[in-house]
């Protein structure tokens, strides 16, 4: 089982444009160059995308991503939406040119808004994208031993699709875009083998965990390692990292964890 966590930023990015030249922020440390925020799953002979990016495209070349068997949308914010109609290509490679996309009730919405145009069964013109749009359920089932359990988060004025994929005796938590977890959530996610959190910006927020409060929720849950995602220009990595307990690691753009 391999995260690649193709995005690590926060809505606008980090740093935002025309940003403030003050900043702490060591721009000279590629690890403080975030892109937004997308995942890549691999288990068992599956390959799962969470969320597209704006960047969506820049980081499938730069990750060498050829293949992707479901996509799962967390939530229709713009910054998880975006990049989807470059799924095209991957609709594109597939024999029947369609590929299954999984979401909420309120991301289903927007992908309709959005992408019309990818909703018809097969694809308007050759190298359109094609969506086999369906909502996400608690349990989806893959088959060898493989399975992705979903449950609705905290998010705002919204829910996101809190996510743990299950590969035998192995389990990998991915928790973004969410203000706490719920009873359920941390059933699923206990003790796991990987864990990805929300932890936005040192201070609190309406709709996501702080930094603070993501390393508390990683203590809770006590997975074997824990990973801080969704991040602002206001957490510097070499600074923000000194402050993680052992186990505990912020993420960045195209790093790779195995299981
Ligand atoms: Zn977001
Ligand atoms: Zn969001």
């Amino acid at each position: 089982m391999e995260i690649i966590f193709m995005g690590t930023g926060t809505s606008q990015g980090v740093p935002v444009i025309a940003y403030n030249k003050e900043t702490q922020l060591d721009l000279s440390n590629s690890k403080n160059w975030r892109t937004r925020c997308s995942a890549h799953i691999s288990f068992g002979n599956f390959n799962i995308q969470i969320d597209a990016a704006p960047e969506f495209r820049l980081q499938c070349l730069a990750n060498g991503i050829i293949n992707i068997d479901y996509f799962i949308l967390t939530h229709g914010h713009a910054d998880h939406i975006s990049g989807m109609d470059d799924l095209r290509r991957f609709c594109d490679l597939k024999s029947d040119n369609k590929i299954p996309v999984y979401a909420t009730d309120e991301g289903i919405e927007r992908v309709k808004n959005i992408y019309p145009y990818a909703l018809n069964d097969k694809p308007n013109e050759r190298g359109y994208p094609c969506f086999d749009l369906k909502k996400m359920p608690e349990i989806l089932e893959l088959g060898n031993d493989c399975r992705i359990y979903s449950t609705m988060q905290e998010h705002g004025n919204l829910e996101s699709l809190g996510l743990v994929f299950e590969e035998g005796n192995k389990r990998l938590a991915y928790y973004v875009d969410c203000k706490r977890l719920s009873a359920k959530a941390v059933e699923l996610a206990r003790e796991c083998d990987i864990l990805v959190l929300d932890g936005l910006k040192p201070t609190e927020h309406a709709s996501h965990m702080s930094f603070y409060e993501a390393i508390e929720c990683a203590k809770l849950l006590n997975a074997k390692k824990s990973f801080i995602t969704h991040t602002t220009m206001q957490i510097d990595y070499e600074i923000f990292s000194k402050e993680l307990p052992e186990n505990i690691f912020l993420a960045y753009d195209n790093l790779r964890v195995s299981v």
